[in-house]
């Protein structure tokens, strides 16, 4: 990646590290998501009269009825998923505007991030280019099926809720996989970790989030 410090200017370091500083009170805790965050340019992946607000720890608008993912929520599934060990390929399903798939490119050696709505794909490129990250790959299809041609992965993260987990993303686990998923009707999901080992599945509900539906089928 490019100086993720280029074209700041706007925003202080003080004000990431306030939003850190959030983070980790929250209870984020692995050292290499949290210099990740410190470093990620929020306010590149949003629209320009909301970069005031980039480093708030909030969810923010992002056109197509999508928003940014929160920053906590971004942390805390980046460190779910790496609580596992090194990951070599990582698939993320949702791909908005880039800012978890940006977060992810530093923290994983490949990243493919799939997106239905293609208006999105094609800014979330842009904003990935930008900042130079080069092991990002995005695709416009839908993500319930997850990505075939690419799988298996090591680790697999999604940043949209469908009410039950699709079984392709299951099966298109690694041995020793993990699979972060919001799940549950719009407003109150549950935030689930499956792992996927030689006995079968495993499965763990963590968190109470609140993300926008996985939907079937490309927009
Ligand atoms: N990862 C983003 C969050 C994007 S919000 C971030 O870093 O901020 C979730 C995204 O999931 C939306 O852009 C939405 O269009 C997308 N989405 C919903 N259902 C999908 C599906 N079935 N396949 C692929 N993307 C989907």
């Amino acid at each position: 990646m490019k100086s993720i410090h280029q074209g700041i200017g706007m925003t202080s370091q003080r004000t990431r590290d306030r939003l850190v500083k959030r983070i980790m009170e929250g209870g984020v805790e692995n050292h290499r998501v949290l210099d990740v965050m410190r470093l990620m340019p929020r306010h590149i992946f949003v629209d320009e009269a909301l970069s005031s607000r980039a480093y708030e720890d909030t969810a923010l608008p992002i056109g197509y009825g999508q928003t940014i993912s929160q920053p906590y929520v971004v942390a805390r599934m980046s460190e779910l998923l790496l609580q596992g060990g090194e990951l070599k390929r990582v698939l993320e399903v949702g791909t908005g505007c880039g800012y978890q798939a940006a977060v992810l490119s530093q923290l994983v050696d490949q990243v493919y991030s799939v997106e239905r709505i293609k208006a999105l794909v094609g800014i979330a490129q842009r904003h990935l280019r930008e900042l130079g990250i080069r092991n990002v790959r995005v695709s416009h299809t839908d993500g319930v099926w997850g990505l075939e041609e690419r799988a298996p992965f090591d680790g697999i993260l999604v940043a949209a809720a469908p009410e039950v987990v699709p079984e392709s993303l299951k099966e298109q686990l690694a041995m020793g996989g993990r699979l972060v998923i919001p799940v549950g009707p719009p407003g109150r999901q549950d935030l689930l970790l499956i792992t996927r080992t030689e006995e079968g599945f495993q499965q763990q509900v963590l968190d109470y989030v609140s993300f926008v539906p996985l939907l079937g089928g490309v927009g």
